[in-house]
């Protein structure tokens, strides 16, 4: 198998349908493994390659917004995803949704025609042990269970995470400032928390809604009984009123500097990054669906006004516990001619896993040619997806769509220019490396 002299690709979804287009393009030879139409996941239902297994929408197309800004980075590299889905678009106000039939027919048949790709319908199994030529794994969120246990084998025990169980992340600039007070438990000095307080009424009224609220249900191939250690909040609020308020909104150690009494109960707020433009909501997970989210978590005074920069779910996903194990080239620690791409990284949805598949692609290329591999700088929306993944950090990496509060710019929202500006002339840079 690796005699082959070319590249190989596990995965025809969108990041391995993208980096066959990237690759084939640089002229050079790929062998692109998709085990559909003989072995389905869970949710894949369709023969075609780039099937988009759940919503039709790409997200927004606005070039103000952080997944816009995305999708410019991408459009400068020839995005396949992107050529198909502008094609097929349908209208959906500010968001690129496609007619899905349409948007995968085109590249499957683009990545069918291509003479420098050839396509072998079989599951790939097992990382060779030797491997002399790139190689890209694009398997997806829902990777086959032969090859799960391989790329943990290869990366290391406990190197995969097989579920999503995410918190909100809420910008900043949007907190109500008057409403919150920072400190951290027992501490005087450290105001390393955000913490939201909450009188007995507002507690019944939230606690009430949660319970209300419309959730999204599990699929099928999603055990309930695995969530007990990481149960959603509105689960645990069903098992009692008073269950919140002893666990994840539980007051004790912390004195509301305006009232000087302990408050009755306390939403806590994380940050996530250095500069504090983001923070998730701790011990937040949950089921609602997107705008019960919004509504009930608007009941706490603080958040009144939140802007979501990721919302909460509970979902299967495999991906990589990224950080130690792969570089911001998207090449592997442990041999710089395995890539991870797609959702397998951590990244989360269907724009930023095919940025995930150019860059994989693009690498490759430069691997295969004997080119150092480029690393994206960190002021273009792919620089900041790279560098959430590879980063060095002690925390349990949480799959990341793209957001402003990843730019690492104070007050990113007033900033939009400056944001746009350096994605500009980071995407330059690359483009005059690359051309
Ligand atoms: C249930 C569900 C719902 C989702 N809903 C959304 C949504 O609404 N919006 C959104 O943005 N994102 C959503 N996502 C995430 C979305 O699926 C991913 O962002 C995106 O599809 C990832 O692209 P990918 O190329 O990494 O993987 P995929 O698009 O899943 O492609 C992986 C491909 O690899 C193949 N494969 C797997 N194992 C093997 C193997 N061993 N050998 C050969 N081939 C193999 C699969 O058949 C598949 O074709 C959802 C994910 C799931 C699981």
């Amino acid at each position: 198998m690796q005699k082959f002299n070319g590249i190989e690709i596990i995965g025809a979804g969108l990041a391995g349908c993208e980096a066959a287009n990237q690759i084939s393009k640089r002229g050079i030879n790929v062998r692109l493994y998709e085990m559909k139409p003989k072995k389905f996941s869970a949710a894949h239902t369709s023969p075609n390659f780039s099937e988009l297994v759940c919503s039709n929408s790409l997200k927004s197309n606005d070039p103000e917004k952080a997944a816009g800004i995305l999708k410019n980075e991408m459009l400068r590299l020839d995005s396949l995803i992107l050529e198909s889905a502008l094609k097929f678009q349908v209208s959906a106000g500010g968001a690129l949704a496609v007619d899905r039939e349409e948007f995968s027919n085109y590249i499957t048949k683009k990545i069918n025609k291509n003479p420098l790709i050839e396509v072998i319908s079989e599951e790939f199994s097992e990382i060779p042990i030797d491997i002399e030529k790139p190689l890209i794994i694009s398997s997806g969120p829902l990777t086959s269970e032969s090859l799960s246990n391989s790329i943990e084998k290869f990366c290391g025990t406990d190197s995969l995470s097989f579920y999503d169980s995410i918190s909100p992340i809420i910008l900043y600039d949007s907190l109500d400032s008057k409403s919150f007070f920072r400190a951290s438990r027992y501490e005087e000095k450290q105001a390393d928390y955000i913490n939201c307080p909450l009188s007995e009424i507002e507690y019944k009224k939230f606690i009430a809604e949660l319970i209300a609220s419309d959730k999204t249900e599990f699929h099928s191939f999603e055990k309930i009984k695995y969530f007990e250690s990481c149960l959603p909040i509105e689960v645990m609020a069903s098992r009692g009123e008073d269950t919140l308020r002893f666990g994840p909104m539980k007051p004790v150690g912390l004195i509301d500097p305006k009232t000087q009494r302990r408050p009755y109960a306390v939403i806590q707020l994380r940050k996530e990054n250095e500069n504090e433009s983001m923070w998730n909501i701790v011990g937040f997970q949950t089921k609602m669906k997107i705008n019960e989210q919004k509504r009930v978590f608007g009941i706490i005074p603080a958040l009144k006004k939140a802007e979501f920069l990721r919302f909460g779910s509970i979902h299967r996903n495999t991906y990589l516990n990224s950080p130690g194990i792969l570089k911001n080239t998207l090449q592997t620690v442990k041999n710089p001619n395995v890539f991870i791409a797609g959702q397998l990284t951590g990244v989360e949805g269907y724009t930023e896993s095919s940025a995930m598949g150019i860059v994989a692609g693009i690498n490759a290329s430069r691997v295969f040619n004997n080119h150092k591999p480029i690393e994206f700088p960190k002021t273009t929306a792919i620089g900041t997806l790279l560098n959430y993944l590879s980063e060095n950090t002690d925390k349990e990496l949480q799959p990341m769509n793209i957001n402003l509060g990843l730019f690492n710019i104070e007050k990113p929202k007033k900033n939009i220019n400056k944001i746009i500006n350096n994605s500009k002339n980071g995407m330059e840079e690359i483009i005059n490396i690359i051309k």
